[in-house]
């Protein structure tokens, strides 16, 4: 099976992408839901990260507070170095499981930090999505409660445009209307579906 990570800045569209592949059927694994999954209060990694940054991060229904946690590491590189550190080998081991129980040409794996990050070896194709910064901050105003400051400091902590450009293996442009995706996406579910059957 071949495996597409796709990847990109905050706000860039990723959902919104692997939702216009699963729509053609393509499986779609995403580290955000993983992230959630291996952090419930009845996981090991729940119980570590309340040690680190105390009884802060619970809500008060006992899950965790992930808004607070998202402004105390991104307020702060150590914190955020900590977190990552202990997440994404968890969150890659988890992913390597699920796309085991596939059967299938290609399927897409979501990881807002596949270039950040060195850990994702089972990834064989990187696709980038790939928006104007402008257009990603108005993005997540729109969609969430995040501030201005917040959302830059993310931008910041993330790759560049260029850096993720250089890297990619293919790029989908979302710069325009949502409709604009559509024949770009059909373009390269063509290509994944024979690529991934040749590398059967
Ligand atoms: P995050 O990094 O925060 O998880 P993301 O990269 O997954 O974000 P999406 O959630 O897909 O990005 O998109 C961010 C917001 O922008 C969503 O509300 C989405 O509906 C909207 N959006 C995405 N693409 C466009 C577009 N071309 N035109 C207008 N709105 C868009």
């Amino acid at each position: 099976m071949l495996v597409v990570g796709l990847t990109g800045g905050i706000g860039s569209g990723k959902t919104t992408v692997a939702n216009l592949f699963a729509e053609r059927g393509v499986p779609v694994i995403d580290a955000d839901i993983v992230a959630r999954e291996i952090t419930t209060p009845d996981k090991p990694a729940f119980a570590k990260i309340v040690k680190h940054f105390g009884d802060d991060v619970v809500m008060p229904g006992g899950t965790l507070n992930r808004s607070r946690l998202r402004s105390i590491i991104f307020a702060d590189k150590r914190e955020r170095l900590w977190l990552e550190n202990l997440l994404h080998p968890l969150i890659r081991d988890e992913m390597r499981k699920q796309l085991s129980a596939l059967s299938v040409p290609y399927c897409i794996a979501v990881i807002p930090l596949l270039l950040e990050v060195e850990f994702y070896s089972f990834i064989n194709r990187i696709l980038v999505i790939d928006a104007p910064e402008s257009a990603q901050v108005d993005r997540v105003l729109s969609r969430d409660r995040s501030s201005r400051s917040e959302i830059e400091a993310i931008l910041k902590s993330q790759a560049s445009r260029h850096d993720r450009r250089a890297k990619a293996h293919d790029v989908i442009v979302n710069d325009g209307v949502i409709a604009d995706l559509a024949p770009q996406i059909e373009k390269l579910h063509a290509m994944y579906t024979q690529l991934g059957r040749e590398k059967n």
